[in-house]
Order: C-alpha cells, then sequence, then structure tokens
C-alpha cells in the first residue's frame, strides 16, 4: 500500500503513466489488505449446533471467529428429527458439535460423531440438573406413569418422569452453556483465549440484564399459570415463579376425558390463551381454545435471536397468565 500510494503521488511520472499506476496500486493495495486475512489468520473455526437458539450462544462467543451451522431447521420438530445426508456430509468439515440434550442427539449424535473422529463433541447441558417434563395439570402431584413412544425409542426410563430437554429457554442455565462453549472455543483457538474470555463476559452480563428485566417483569405474580401445548417452557416457568400447564400430555394430544379436564381447568381459571409452537401442529389446542373461547398464541422455544424472543414471549406469557 505504501508502495503503490508514494508513486501514485510521485511528481515525475507523466498522466498516463500515473492513471496506470493508480490501476495498480489501488490493485496493490487491494492484495496487501487481503494477505493477512489469508494465510496468517488463524482458519475460522467450524462449529455445529443442534438448535437455533445455540447458535446465538456460540456466535456471542465466538464472534467473527467462528461459523455455525444448525442441524435442526427452524420448522423441524428437535424431538424426532432426523439429519439429511447432506447434512451428515457437512458435518464432516466442522471442529466442534455443541450438542443441548434434546432427544434426536441421543440416536443421532453417536452416529454423528463416529462419522467424524476428529471432531470434538460437546455436551453444553453437562452440569444441569434436569427437571421432570412436565405432564400434568391441575396442579396434581406428578404421578408415575405408562414410558411414552420417546421415551421407549430413547430407552430412558426415570421411572415415568420423562424428563425435560428445553434447558436453553432459562437464562441461568444458558450460563452454564455459554461455559461450556467457551472452553471448548478455547481449547481449539487457544491464540484467541482473551476474546473468548470478554466477549463471555459480556454474554453473561447481557443475560443478567435479561433475567432481571423478567423477574421484575413476573414479580408478585407467584403460582400464576399459562397453557401450552408443548411443555417446552418447564425451565423458564420455574425460573420466574409461574405454571405451564401443557395440552399435550406425554407428547401426545389429550385424550377426550383429558381434554375436558383441561376446558374445566380453563374455565375455571379464567385462562384465555393456548401457547403454540411453529413446530407443532396447534389442532387440539385450536379445539381447546374455541371451547374457552380463546385464542391461539405463538411463543416459539426455537427462535434464534435467543434474548429477543425471551422478552417478546415472557411479554405474551405475562399478559395472558392468570
Ligand atoms: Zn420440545
Amino acid at each position: 500500500m505504501k508502495i503503490g500510494c508514494m508513486i501514485r503521488h510521485g511528481k515525475r511520472i507523466d498522466k498516463k503513466m500515473r492513471q496506470t499506476w493508480k490501476l495498480l496500486s489501488g490493485t496493490a493495495c487491494l492484495v496487501l489488505l487481503a494477505l493477512p486475512v489469508l494465510p496468517v489468520e488463524a482458519a475460522v473455526t467450524k462449529a455445529f449446533v443442534s438448535i437455533s437458539p445455540q447458535k446465538y450462544f456460540v456466535q456471542k462467543i465466538g464472534g467473527d471467529l467462528v461459523d455455525v451451522s444448525v442441524l435442526v431447521p427452524a420448522h423441524a420438530n428437535p424431538h424426532s428429527f432426523e439429519p439429511k445426508p447432506r447434512q451428515m456430509a457437512e458435518l464432516s468439515k466442522s471442529a466442534v458439535y455443541f450438542s443441548v440434550g434434546i432427544d434426536f442427539e441421543k440416536f443421532w449424535l453417536k452416529k454423528i460423531a463416529a462419522a467424524n473422529p476428529k471432531m470434538r463433541v460437546v455436551h453444553t447441558d453437562d452440569g444441569i440438573t434436569r427437571i421432570p417434563m412436565a405432564d400434568h395439570h391441575d396442579g396434581e402431584k406428578s404421578r408415575p406413569s405408562q414410558k411414552s413412544n420417546v421415551e421407549a425409542r430413547a430407552g430412558h426410563d426415570h421411572g415415568g418422569l420423562f424428563l425435560d430437554p428445553h434447558v436453553w429457554l432459562s437464562p441461568s442455565l444458558v450460563k452454564i452453556q455459554a461455559g461450556h462453549i467457551r472452553d471448548a472455543l478455547t481449547a481449539i483457538d487457544p491464540v484467541h483465549r482473551s476474546r473468548y474470555k470478554s466477549n463471555f463476559a459480556s454474554f453473561m452480563r447481557e443475560i443478567d440484564e435479561l433475567d432481571a428485566e423478567l423477574k421484575a417483569l413476573f414479580a408478585g405474580r407467584k403460582g400464576e399459570q399459562f397453557m401450552v401445548f408443548h411443555p417446552s417452557w418447564g425451565y423458564f416457568a420455574e425460573a420466574y415463579g409461574l405454571v405451564q400447564v401443557p395440552v399435550e400430555i406425554e407428547g401426545k394430544d389429550p385424550k377426550p376425558a383429558q381434554l375436558q379436564k383441561l376446558i374445566r381447568h380453563a374455565r375455571e381459571r379464567r385462562i384465555k390463551v393456548i401457547f403454540v409452537q411453529p413446530q407443532f401442529s396447534a389442532k387440539s389446542a385450536e379445539l381447546l381454545s374455541g371451547e374457552i373461547g380463546g385464542q391461539i398464541v405463538y411463543a416459539d422455544p426455537l427462535a434464534e435471536n435467543w434474548a429477543g424472543n425471551l422478552r417478546e414471549v415472557a411479554r405474551k406469557f405475562g399478559a395472558a397468565a392468570r
């Protein structure tokens, strides 16, 4: 850049030459600018995550040092998802896989890891204590029940209690996941240790602010209930003192008797909103909302803009909880 620019300003060169030099020096500047980006700088770390909110977490900590791909598309149900052959090929270019403990991983993660022995697999849910998946309503105590299909498929039996995988919907649990992400990126790319460290610190501040905001929003509303088709919001409810009343029972539409019970419950409690998510059919939720003269409202647990989405969903829950 220096050479080109000096010559460009040279007085002895005639006009035509100057123009030629201008072109050349422009090119030289471009090449010199491009050079450090290409071979000198360490390659960007290619990472895979299971679901979109995790992309948000990895980008917060990795910034432009990571290139994140999401395995489960936004519209797909992460409980029953199966990767496409094209995605399996993409995975082979990835340095790291951040799992979150969602159902499909139980079967596919082993295959994914076996096909990519050099890829690091990081369980970001390590150290998180799972709560039982809500499968009851009316404030009944959880009772031992038949194994659900999902549990049977996953060979997962906790005395009839299916443990809730939706750990990314509680700010305090995301802090744990973010710690695993920071550690893994630092191990893969130790040169940028301090950047991962400071990005992590600012992400923690962002989470603290969000958490304080949501705590303020739900202050004094302990025990209020919101009704949701698929019970994705157990950790969220627990964090803010709310009660999630699921329509779906053990991953299935409610039977007529169960539906009647839900209708009674909603009427008694004056619940007017049934929350649904884009990845599930809203059929039985619509039926229920029709019966109670209520409405269907979307609350997406898988939105990529994690913080913005939690704020928005919290506002909707806040308006609907009774
Ligand atoms: Zn779910």
